[in-house]
């Protein structure tokens, strides 16, 4: 049996049927974004209990590409894209970490952090950036060439998109705002051998640009208005399930920027209960900053129309996005998901994060904001210690050192009392002093 997918339109599903490999990201009747559709017939020749048993088989296997736990899935995935083409770095597959600790300080049960940071680049973006560039590859291979692959980026797009061209040989340009990532998240693409433009602008300034690089200079567009880039995220979703025993969490907490990677994760919930793999759909949150939280806004008022902001500096700066381009497809997946948008401050967040690395995590700002949206949740009674809750964690706490030494120098912007802050004791170097200081500080 074949399996094959296909590039439709959003809202009206009859404007058009494209094949994954052409370079089209919106409906060209109507504008909207367009999805990957799959032939779920075809899927369906295959039983749930027969999904699952190959998921498993393949779970963190030795056989390439199967290490990578988007490929593990490559059926509901990129069915088009020859192995021989697929540019994986062992993505995906990544622990769900029990975290009891927090879990009781939040007056919570079973709380689980999915660790997407763990990975390549650092962060959950090599989850769509291995499909996007394998299908590059193979339009490549097909005898089509493509000048480069180009993104905009708020920092860890452009690490992934950088490192996954340069394995495959196809040059990439990333698009960034000057100033405004950390210095881990810049030297990433450079090291790649990227081309680095950064622009006097914010994300929403170099997400307008390079669209029009896309359209009119034959360049192939990675950002996640891209569809092929929610195939590889959604992917996060069926491993969840897949670690949970094939159950569904209760409620999975994520932050959200350009709000790709929310609607990645409900279409991956979806396709499990439509080919019978779980019968139910989770809740969702969307945890955002109040200094970019436009989806946040819009729920408040029973999901308004988007009102594009100019996003104020955040500490989760991979989230200072006010003009999201997923915004359709959020609202569709929080609707789906009797989902819940939620927006928190930078204390807040910062405080979360903290927290959570006191129960041995070592948390980025943006899995801080979900933390902290958790917290929120909880506080309100909606999350209740009955719940199975999973909480997405985006990317490695280690790109984000400046951010960690600064919460625990007490020098974050908008952060001015750290309540978990933890200083170097400066001692004498004499046992007598770190003697005392251990007497006075441990339990005996
Ligand atoms: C990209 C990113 C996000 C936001 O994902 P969207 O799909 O833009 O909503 C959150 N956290 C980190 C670390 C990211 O890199
Ligand atoms: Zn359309």
């Amino acid at each position: 049996m074949a399996f094959t997918a296909e590039l439709r339109c959003m809202a009206v599903r009859d404007h058009g049927r494209w094949p994954l490999a052409q370079a089209i990201y919106r409906c060209p009747t109507c504008d909207s974004l367009l999805d990957v559709v799959h032939d779920m017939d075809a899927l369906r020749t295959r039983s749930a209990a027969d999904w699952k048993a190959l998921f498993e088989a393949r779970w963190r296997s030795p056989e390439e590409p199967y290490a990578s736990g988007v490929w593990g899935k490559h059926e509901w995935v990129a069915p088009g894209v020859a192995r021989a083409n697929i540019v994986t770095a062992g993505e995906g597959a990544t622990h769900l970490m029990p975290v009891p600790r927090l879990a009781r300080e939040l007056g919570l049960g079973d709380v689980r952090v999915k660790q997407c940071g763990t990975s390549h680049t650092g962060s959950f973006k090599d989850l769509g950036m291995t499909v996007l560039v394998s299908m590059v590859a193979q339009m490549i291979a097909d005898g089509r060439p493509v000048r480069a692959v180009a993104c905009a980026s708020t920092g860890d797009t452009s690490a992934a998109l950088a490192a996954y061209a340069a394995a495959a040989n196809i040059p990439a340009v990333v698009i960034l705002p000057r100033g405004k990532i950390s210095t881990a998240q810049l030297v990433q693409p450079l090291a790649s051998g990227a081309l680095v433009l950064a622009l006097d602008t914010d994300f929403d300034g170099c997400m307008t640009i390079v669209q029009q690089l896309a359209a009119q200079d034959g360049v192939y567009l990675a950002n996640s208005m891209n569809a092929l880039r929610l195939e590889g995220q959604k992917t996060v979703a069926i491993e969840m399930c897949q670690q949970l025993g094939w159950r569904v969490p209760d409620w999975v907490v994520i932050p959200g920027g350009n709000l790709g990677n929310v609607s990645a994760l409900a279409a991956g919930f979806e396709m499990l209960r439509a080919l019978g793999l779980t019968d139910v759909l989770p809740r969702i949150c969307v945890a955002q900053t109040a200094h970019a939280g436009p989806l946040a806004t819009s729920y408040d008022a029973s999901w308004a129309p988007l009102v594009a902001v100019a996003a104020k500096t955040t500490l989760a700066s991979a989230i200072q996005i006010g003009n999201p381009v997923s915004f359709p497809r959020a609202v569709r997946a929080l609707r789906a998901t009797d989902g819940v948008a939620v927006s928190v401050t930078e204390a807040e967040l910062a405080d979360a994060a903290a927290a959570a690395d006191l129960g041995g995590l070592f948390t980025c700002p943006h899995t801080g904001v979900a933390l902290a949206a958790l917290g929120k949740l909880a506080a309100r009674g909606l999350v209740r210690r009955e719940h199975q809750v999973i909480v997405v964690s985006t990317a490695s706490g280690l790109k984000f050192a400046d951010f960690k030494v600064g919460y625990h120098e007490g020098r974050l912007a908008d952060v001015p009392h750290p309540v978990h802050r933890n200083r170097p004791l400066e001692l004498a170097a004499t046992y007598d002093a770190v003697r005392r200081a251990l007497d006075a500080r441990l339990p005996p």
